[in-house]
């Protein structure tokens, strides 16, 4: 063993080196970004591990997300002869999640409790106002959302938050409700997760002590991003003598909008005692030009803990500036940079296009599906969102939970089997009338809805004992949800075969879970698809560019990364402007997204984009401005209109053909809109178009409205039409 500990020892520097070789007693490492942060974490786990100093089962590991969790179990089995995957490494969820599963009778949940993700935990809520007579435009069920995760995260409950005004407490009294609600039925939401398993473990001081005594290490990454209630739940587990090892960087702070709080690490200096903060200082990650680039945004913030990053590779390339015309011309770009990077050999997973929002990415996948460029969304939640797969996980879920009223309700009349609005309100009365579940309402129904329910008995019997795609094949083929798409015809054909192949995919997706997973039980898979959305979309392993919000991309580094929509009120977002240090934060979440690249960095903007169905204009971001001229290599000419003219004079070059001449506006269709005509729309009243461009969903028309001006709107939203 004294051999391994050299080799794991010989490639870090001296404070690299003595944060690993730390006596077991609680450390902060504090220290910017790539200089190795969650290698020395990692490395210490093997470190400890293979001297004997802690069994592999005596480890607690917290990441921030499920493919860093992925990726720290490779590295260990990598370095150490061992079974990695049995081991407690995971984000909180996934590990709050594990525990309330092996603990859930102590924590009064049903054995396959499920978990509702954000739009779930949106129709639960919705359900509850409506049962409270609370009204929705008043009281918006995003805010009364947010206002029950936050008091969650910060560890109360309902009757534990004080009512300021008759406001606040109708929302407590929602959040009440809610809660009982969800317990009905079997189901918690992602901040429960974690509360539930916080006052479990703080009640049952049997069970705390056996996890204490069990967990003699616990190491966390990305510290500067825990709540309080996780920073809580880490304290309850160290207890007096176990040690925590925390690693962070407060200029990476970005959740302070979810309740995180850098204040935490001085609160762990004060609670634990801790003698030893060690700091590091070099960069191994970036070449200097970015590294420089990074450093000079950050250096406007304040309230700083104030570190100094460096690095020993040389200046690299300048960053790379492009200015498109519109939001379809930047991601054409892209695109087309992805493919000749690619054919100079980078591979496409050493590629991560960013943005700040979500909203963004359907542009890019536009242009990235018409360039062939595979690629796959993380976080992004996209795959276990999309409508078919939703059914099917509802069906799924009702096999294991019957008590899951959002998913009774979700599947009951889908695919249609005559089970209309009124009968549901009647099981929703007499469910309310008898204090029961839907299903045991439906099962005294009667009729179509005692129908339903036969449905589900016979799929649960039925699959009682096949393994997990077995199961997941019977669903779909059983619920008739396969042969509703199958049946389609007409102008939905082509969009049913998508969702056909979807639920294809959700097979694809259970088949691969049973090959990676010890547990390969529906409700093992079922968490899954809730806690991890998103991360199995595409076929596994195969090279496909990284999609993903800066948010998301916090701890990975690529040779190339692409900064997309750096506009004002886009990136920074224009929430951060009415909000206190909300520049601030902004700020960093630029320097995370700058310093995820090793190798060469793009920086892109877009002179208009469409968002939520409007054509916007921006302004280049501030944070563009803030970078170093001289780092800084201009690939378009800087545009200065800002009119709708001012690119038609400039077109881009069409995709994969950078040398072609401009391409001339696109043809309108046949049948399609005119200059000169006149049309309606909803709310804008009566106009008559003046210019147009683009086609089919792309296109664009500008009209000038007798009341409201002249506007320029998305023709796929507008719904025009001809006066
Ligand atoms: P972030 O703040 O972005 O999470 P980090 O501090 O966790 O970054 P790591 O991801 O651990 O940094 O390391 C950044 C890169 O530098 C990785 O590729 C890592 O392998 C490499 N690296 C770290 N330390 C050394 C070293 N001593 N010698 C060579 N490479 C190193
Ligand atoms: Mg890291």
């Amino acid at each position: 063993l004294q051999g391994s500990k050299m080799d794991l020892l010989s490639g870090l520097n001296p404070e690299q080196r003595a944060a690993v070789e730390l006596p077991a007693r609680s450390a902060l490492i504090l220290a910017g970004a790539g200089s190795g942060k969650t290698r020395v974490l990692t490395t210490r786990i093997a470190y400890l591990i293979s001297n004997g100093l802690v069994s592999p089962s005596g480890v607690l590991a917290v990441t921030f997300t499920n493919k860093a969790s992925k990726e720290m179990q490779a590295r260990l089995s990598a370095m150490l002869p061992i079974n990695t995957r049995s081991m407690w490494i995971g984000t909180f969820h996934g590990l709050c999640n594990r525990l309330l599963r092996a603990h859930y009778r102590e924590a009064n949940l049903p054995q396959t409790f499920q978990i509702l993700d954000s739009s779930d935990q949106q129709s639960a809520i919705k359900r509850v106002m409506k049962a409270l007579n609370v009204d929705d435009e008043k009281y918006p069920p995003r805010e009364l959302q947010n206002f029950i995760g936050r008091n969650k995260e910060q560890g109360l409950r309902a009757h534990e938050v004080e009512a300021y005004d008759p406001y606040t407490r109708r929302k407590i009294e929602v959040f009440a409700a809610y809660d009982e609600q969800c317990q009905r039925e079997g189901v918690v939401d992602f901040s429960e997760l974690l509360l539930r398993c916080y006052e479990l473990l703080s009640r049952n001081q049997q069970l705390r002590e056996h996890y204490q005594e069990r967990f003699k290490h616990i190491l966390v990454d990305e510290f500067q991003d825990t709540n309080p209630l996780q920073y809580r739940w880490l304290k309850l587990l160290a207890g007096q003598s176990n040690a925590l090892f925390a690693v962070g960087d407060d200029d990476q702070s970005i959740y302070a909008f979810r309740g995180a709080n850098v204040g935490n690490m001085q609160e762990l200096l004060r609670d634990f005692h801790v003698e030893n903060v060690i700091k590091l200082e070099q960069n191994y990650r970036s070449h200097g030009n970015i590294l420089d680039a990074a450093n000079a945004l950050i250096s406007r913030n304040r309230n700083r803990l104030g570190k100094e990053l460096w690095t020993a590779e040389h200046k690299g390339e300048p960053l790379r500036v492009y200015e498109a015309p519109t939001d379809m011309d930047e991601a054409r770009f892209i695109a087309d940079e992805v493919r000749h990077l690619h054919r100079e050999g980078v591979a496409l997973s050493e590629m991560a296009v960013l943005y700040r929002s979500n909203a963004q990415s359907r542009a890019l996948e536009h242009a990235l599906v018409a360039a062939g460029v595979s690629y796959r969304v993380y976080g992004g939640q996209r795959f276990y969102e999309r409508q078919e797969i939703k059914h099917a996980l509802a069906y799924l879920r009702l096999l294991v939970n019957q008590d899951d009223d959002n998913s009774l309700l979700r599947v009951i009349n889908f695919p249609t089997r005559g089970i209309g609005a009124r009968s549901i309100e009647q099981l929703q009365e007499s469910a309310k009338q008898y204090n029961t579940t839907l299903f045991d309402a439906a099962a005294r129904m009667g009729g179509k809805v005692t129908g339903f329910v036969g449905l589900i008995e016979e799929m649960r019997s039925a699959t009682a004992n096949l393994p997990l795609p077995e199961i997941v094949d019977h669903v779909l083929a059983h619920s008739g949800l396969m042969a509703n798409y199958q049946n389609e015809t007409g102008a939905k054909k082509h969009e049913a075969q998508e969702r056909i192949d979807n639920l294809n995919e959700l097979l694809n997706a259970a088949t691969l879970f049973v090959h990676e997973n010890e547990d390969d039980s529906l409700v093992a898979f079922l968490t899954h698809a809730t806690l991890e959305a998103g991360e199995h979309q595409a076929e596994a392993g195969s090279d496909a560019l990284h999609l993903m919000t800066v948010h998301a991309a916090k701890g990975l580094e690529f040779h190339s990364v692409f900064i997309s929509g750096l506009e004002e009120g886009l990136f920074p977002h224009q929430n951060s402007q009415n909000e206190d240090g909300g520049l601030d934060e902004e700020r960093r979440l630029m320097y995370v997204a700058l310093t995820r690249a090793r190798r060469r960095l793009y920086l892109t903007f877009a002179q208009s984009r469409m968002l939520h169905g409007q054509v916007n204009y921006n302004m280049m971001s501030s944070f563009l401005r803030e970078l170093p001229d001289e780092l800084l290599q201009w690939l378009s000419p800087r545009l200065t209109q800002r009119t709708p003219s001012a690119f038609r004079a400039y077109s881009p070059p069409a995709a994969g053909s950078t040398k072609l001449p401009p391409a001339p506006p696109a043809p309108v269709k046949e049948g399609a809109w005119r200059i000169g005509q006149r049309v309606f729309h909803q709310k804008f009243g009566e106009g008559t178009i003046t210019g147009l461009e683009g086609n089919g969903t792309e296109g664009r028309v500008q009209v000038n409205f007798k009341h409201a001006g002249s506007k320029w709107l998305a023709l796929e939203y507008a719904k025009l039409t001809s006066a």
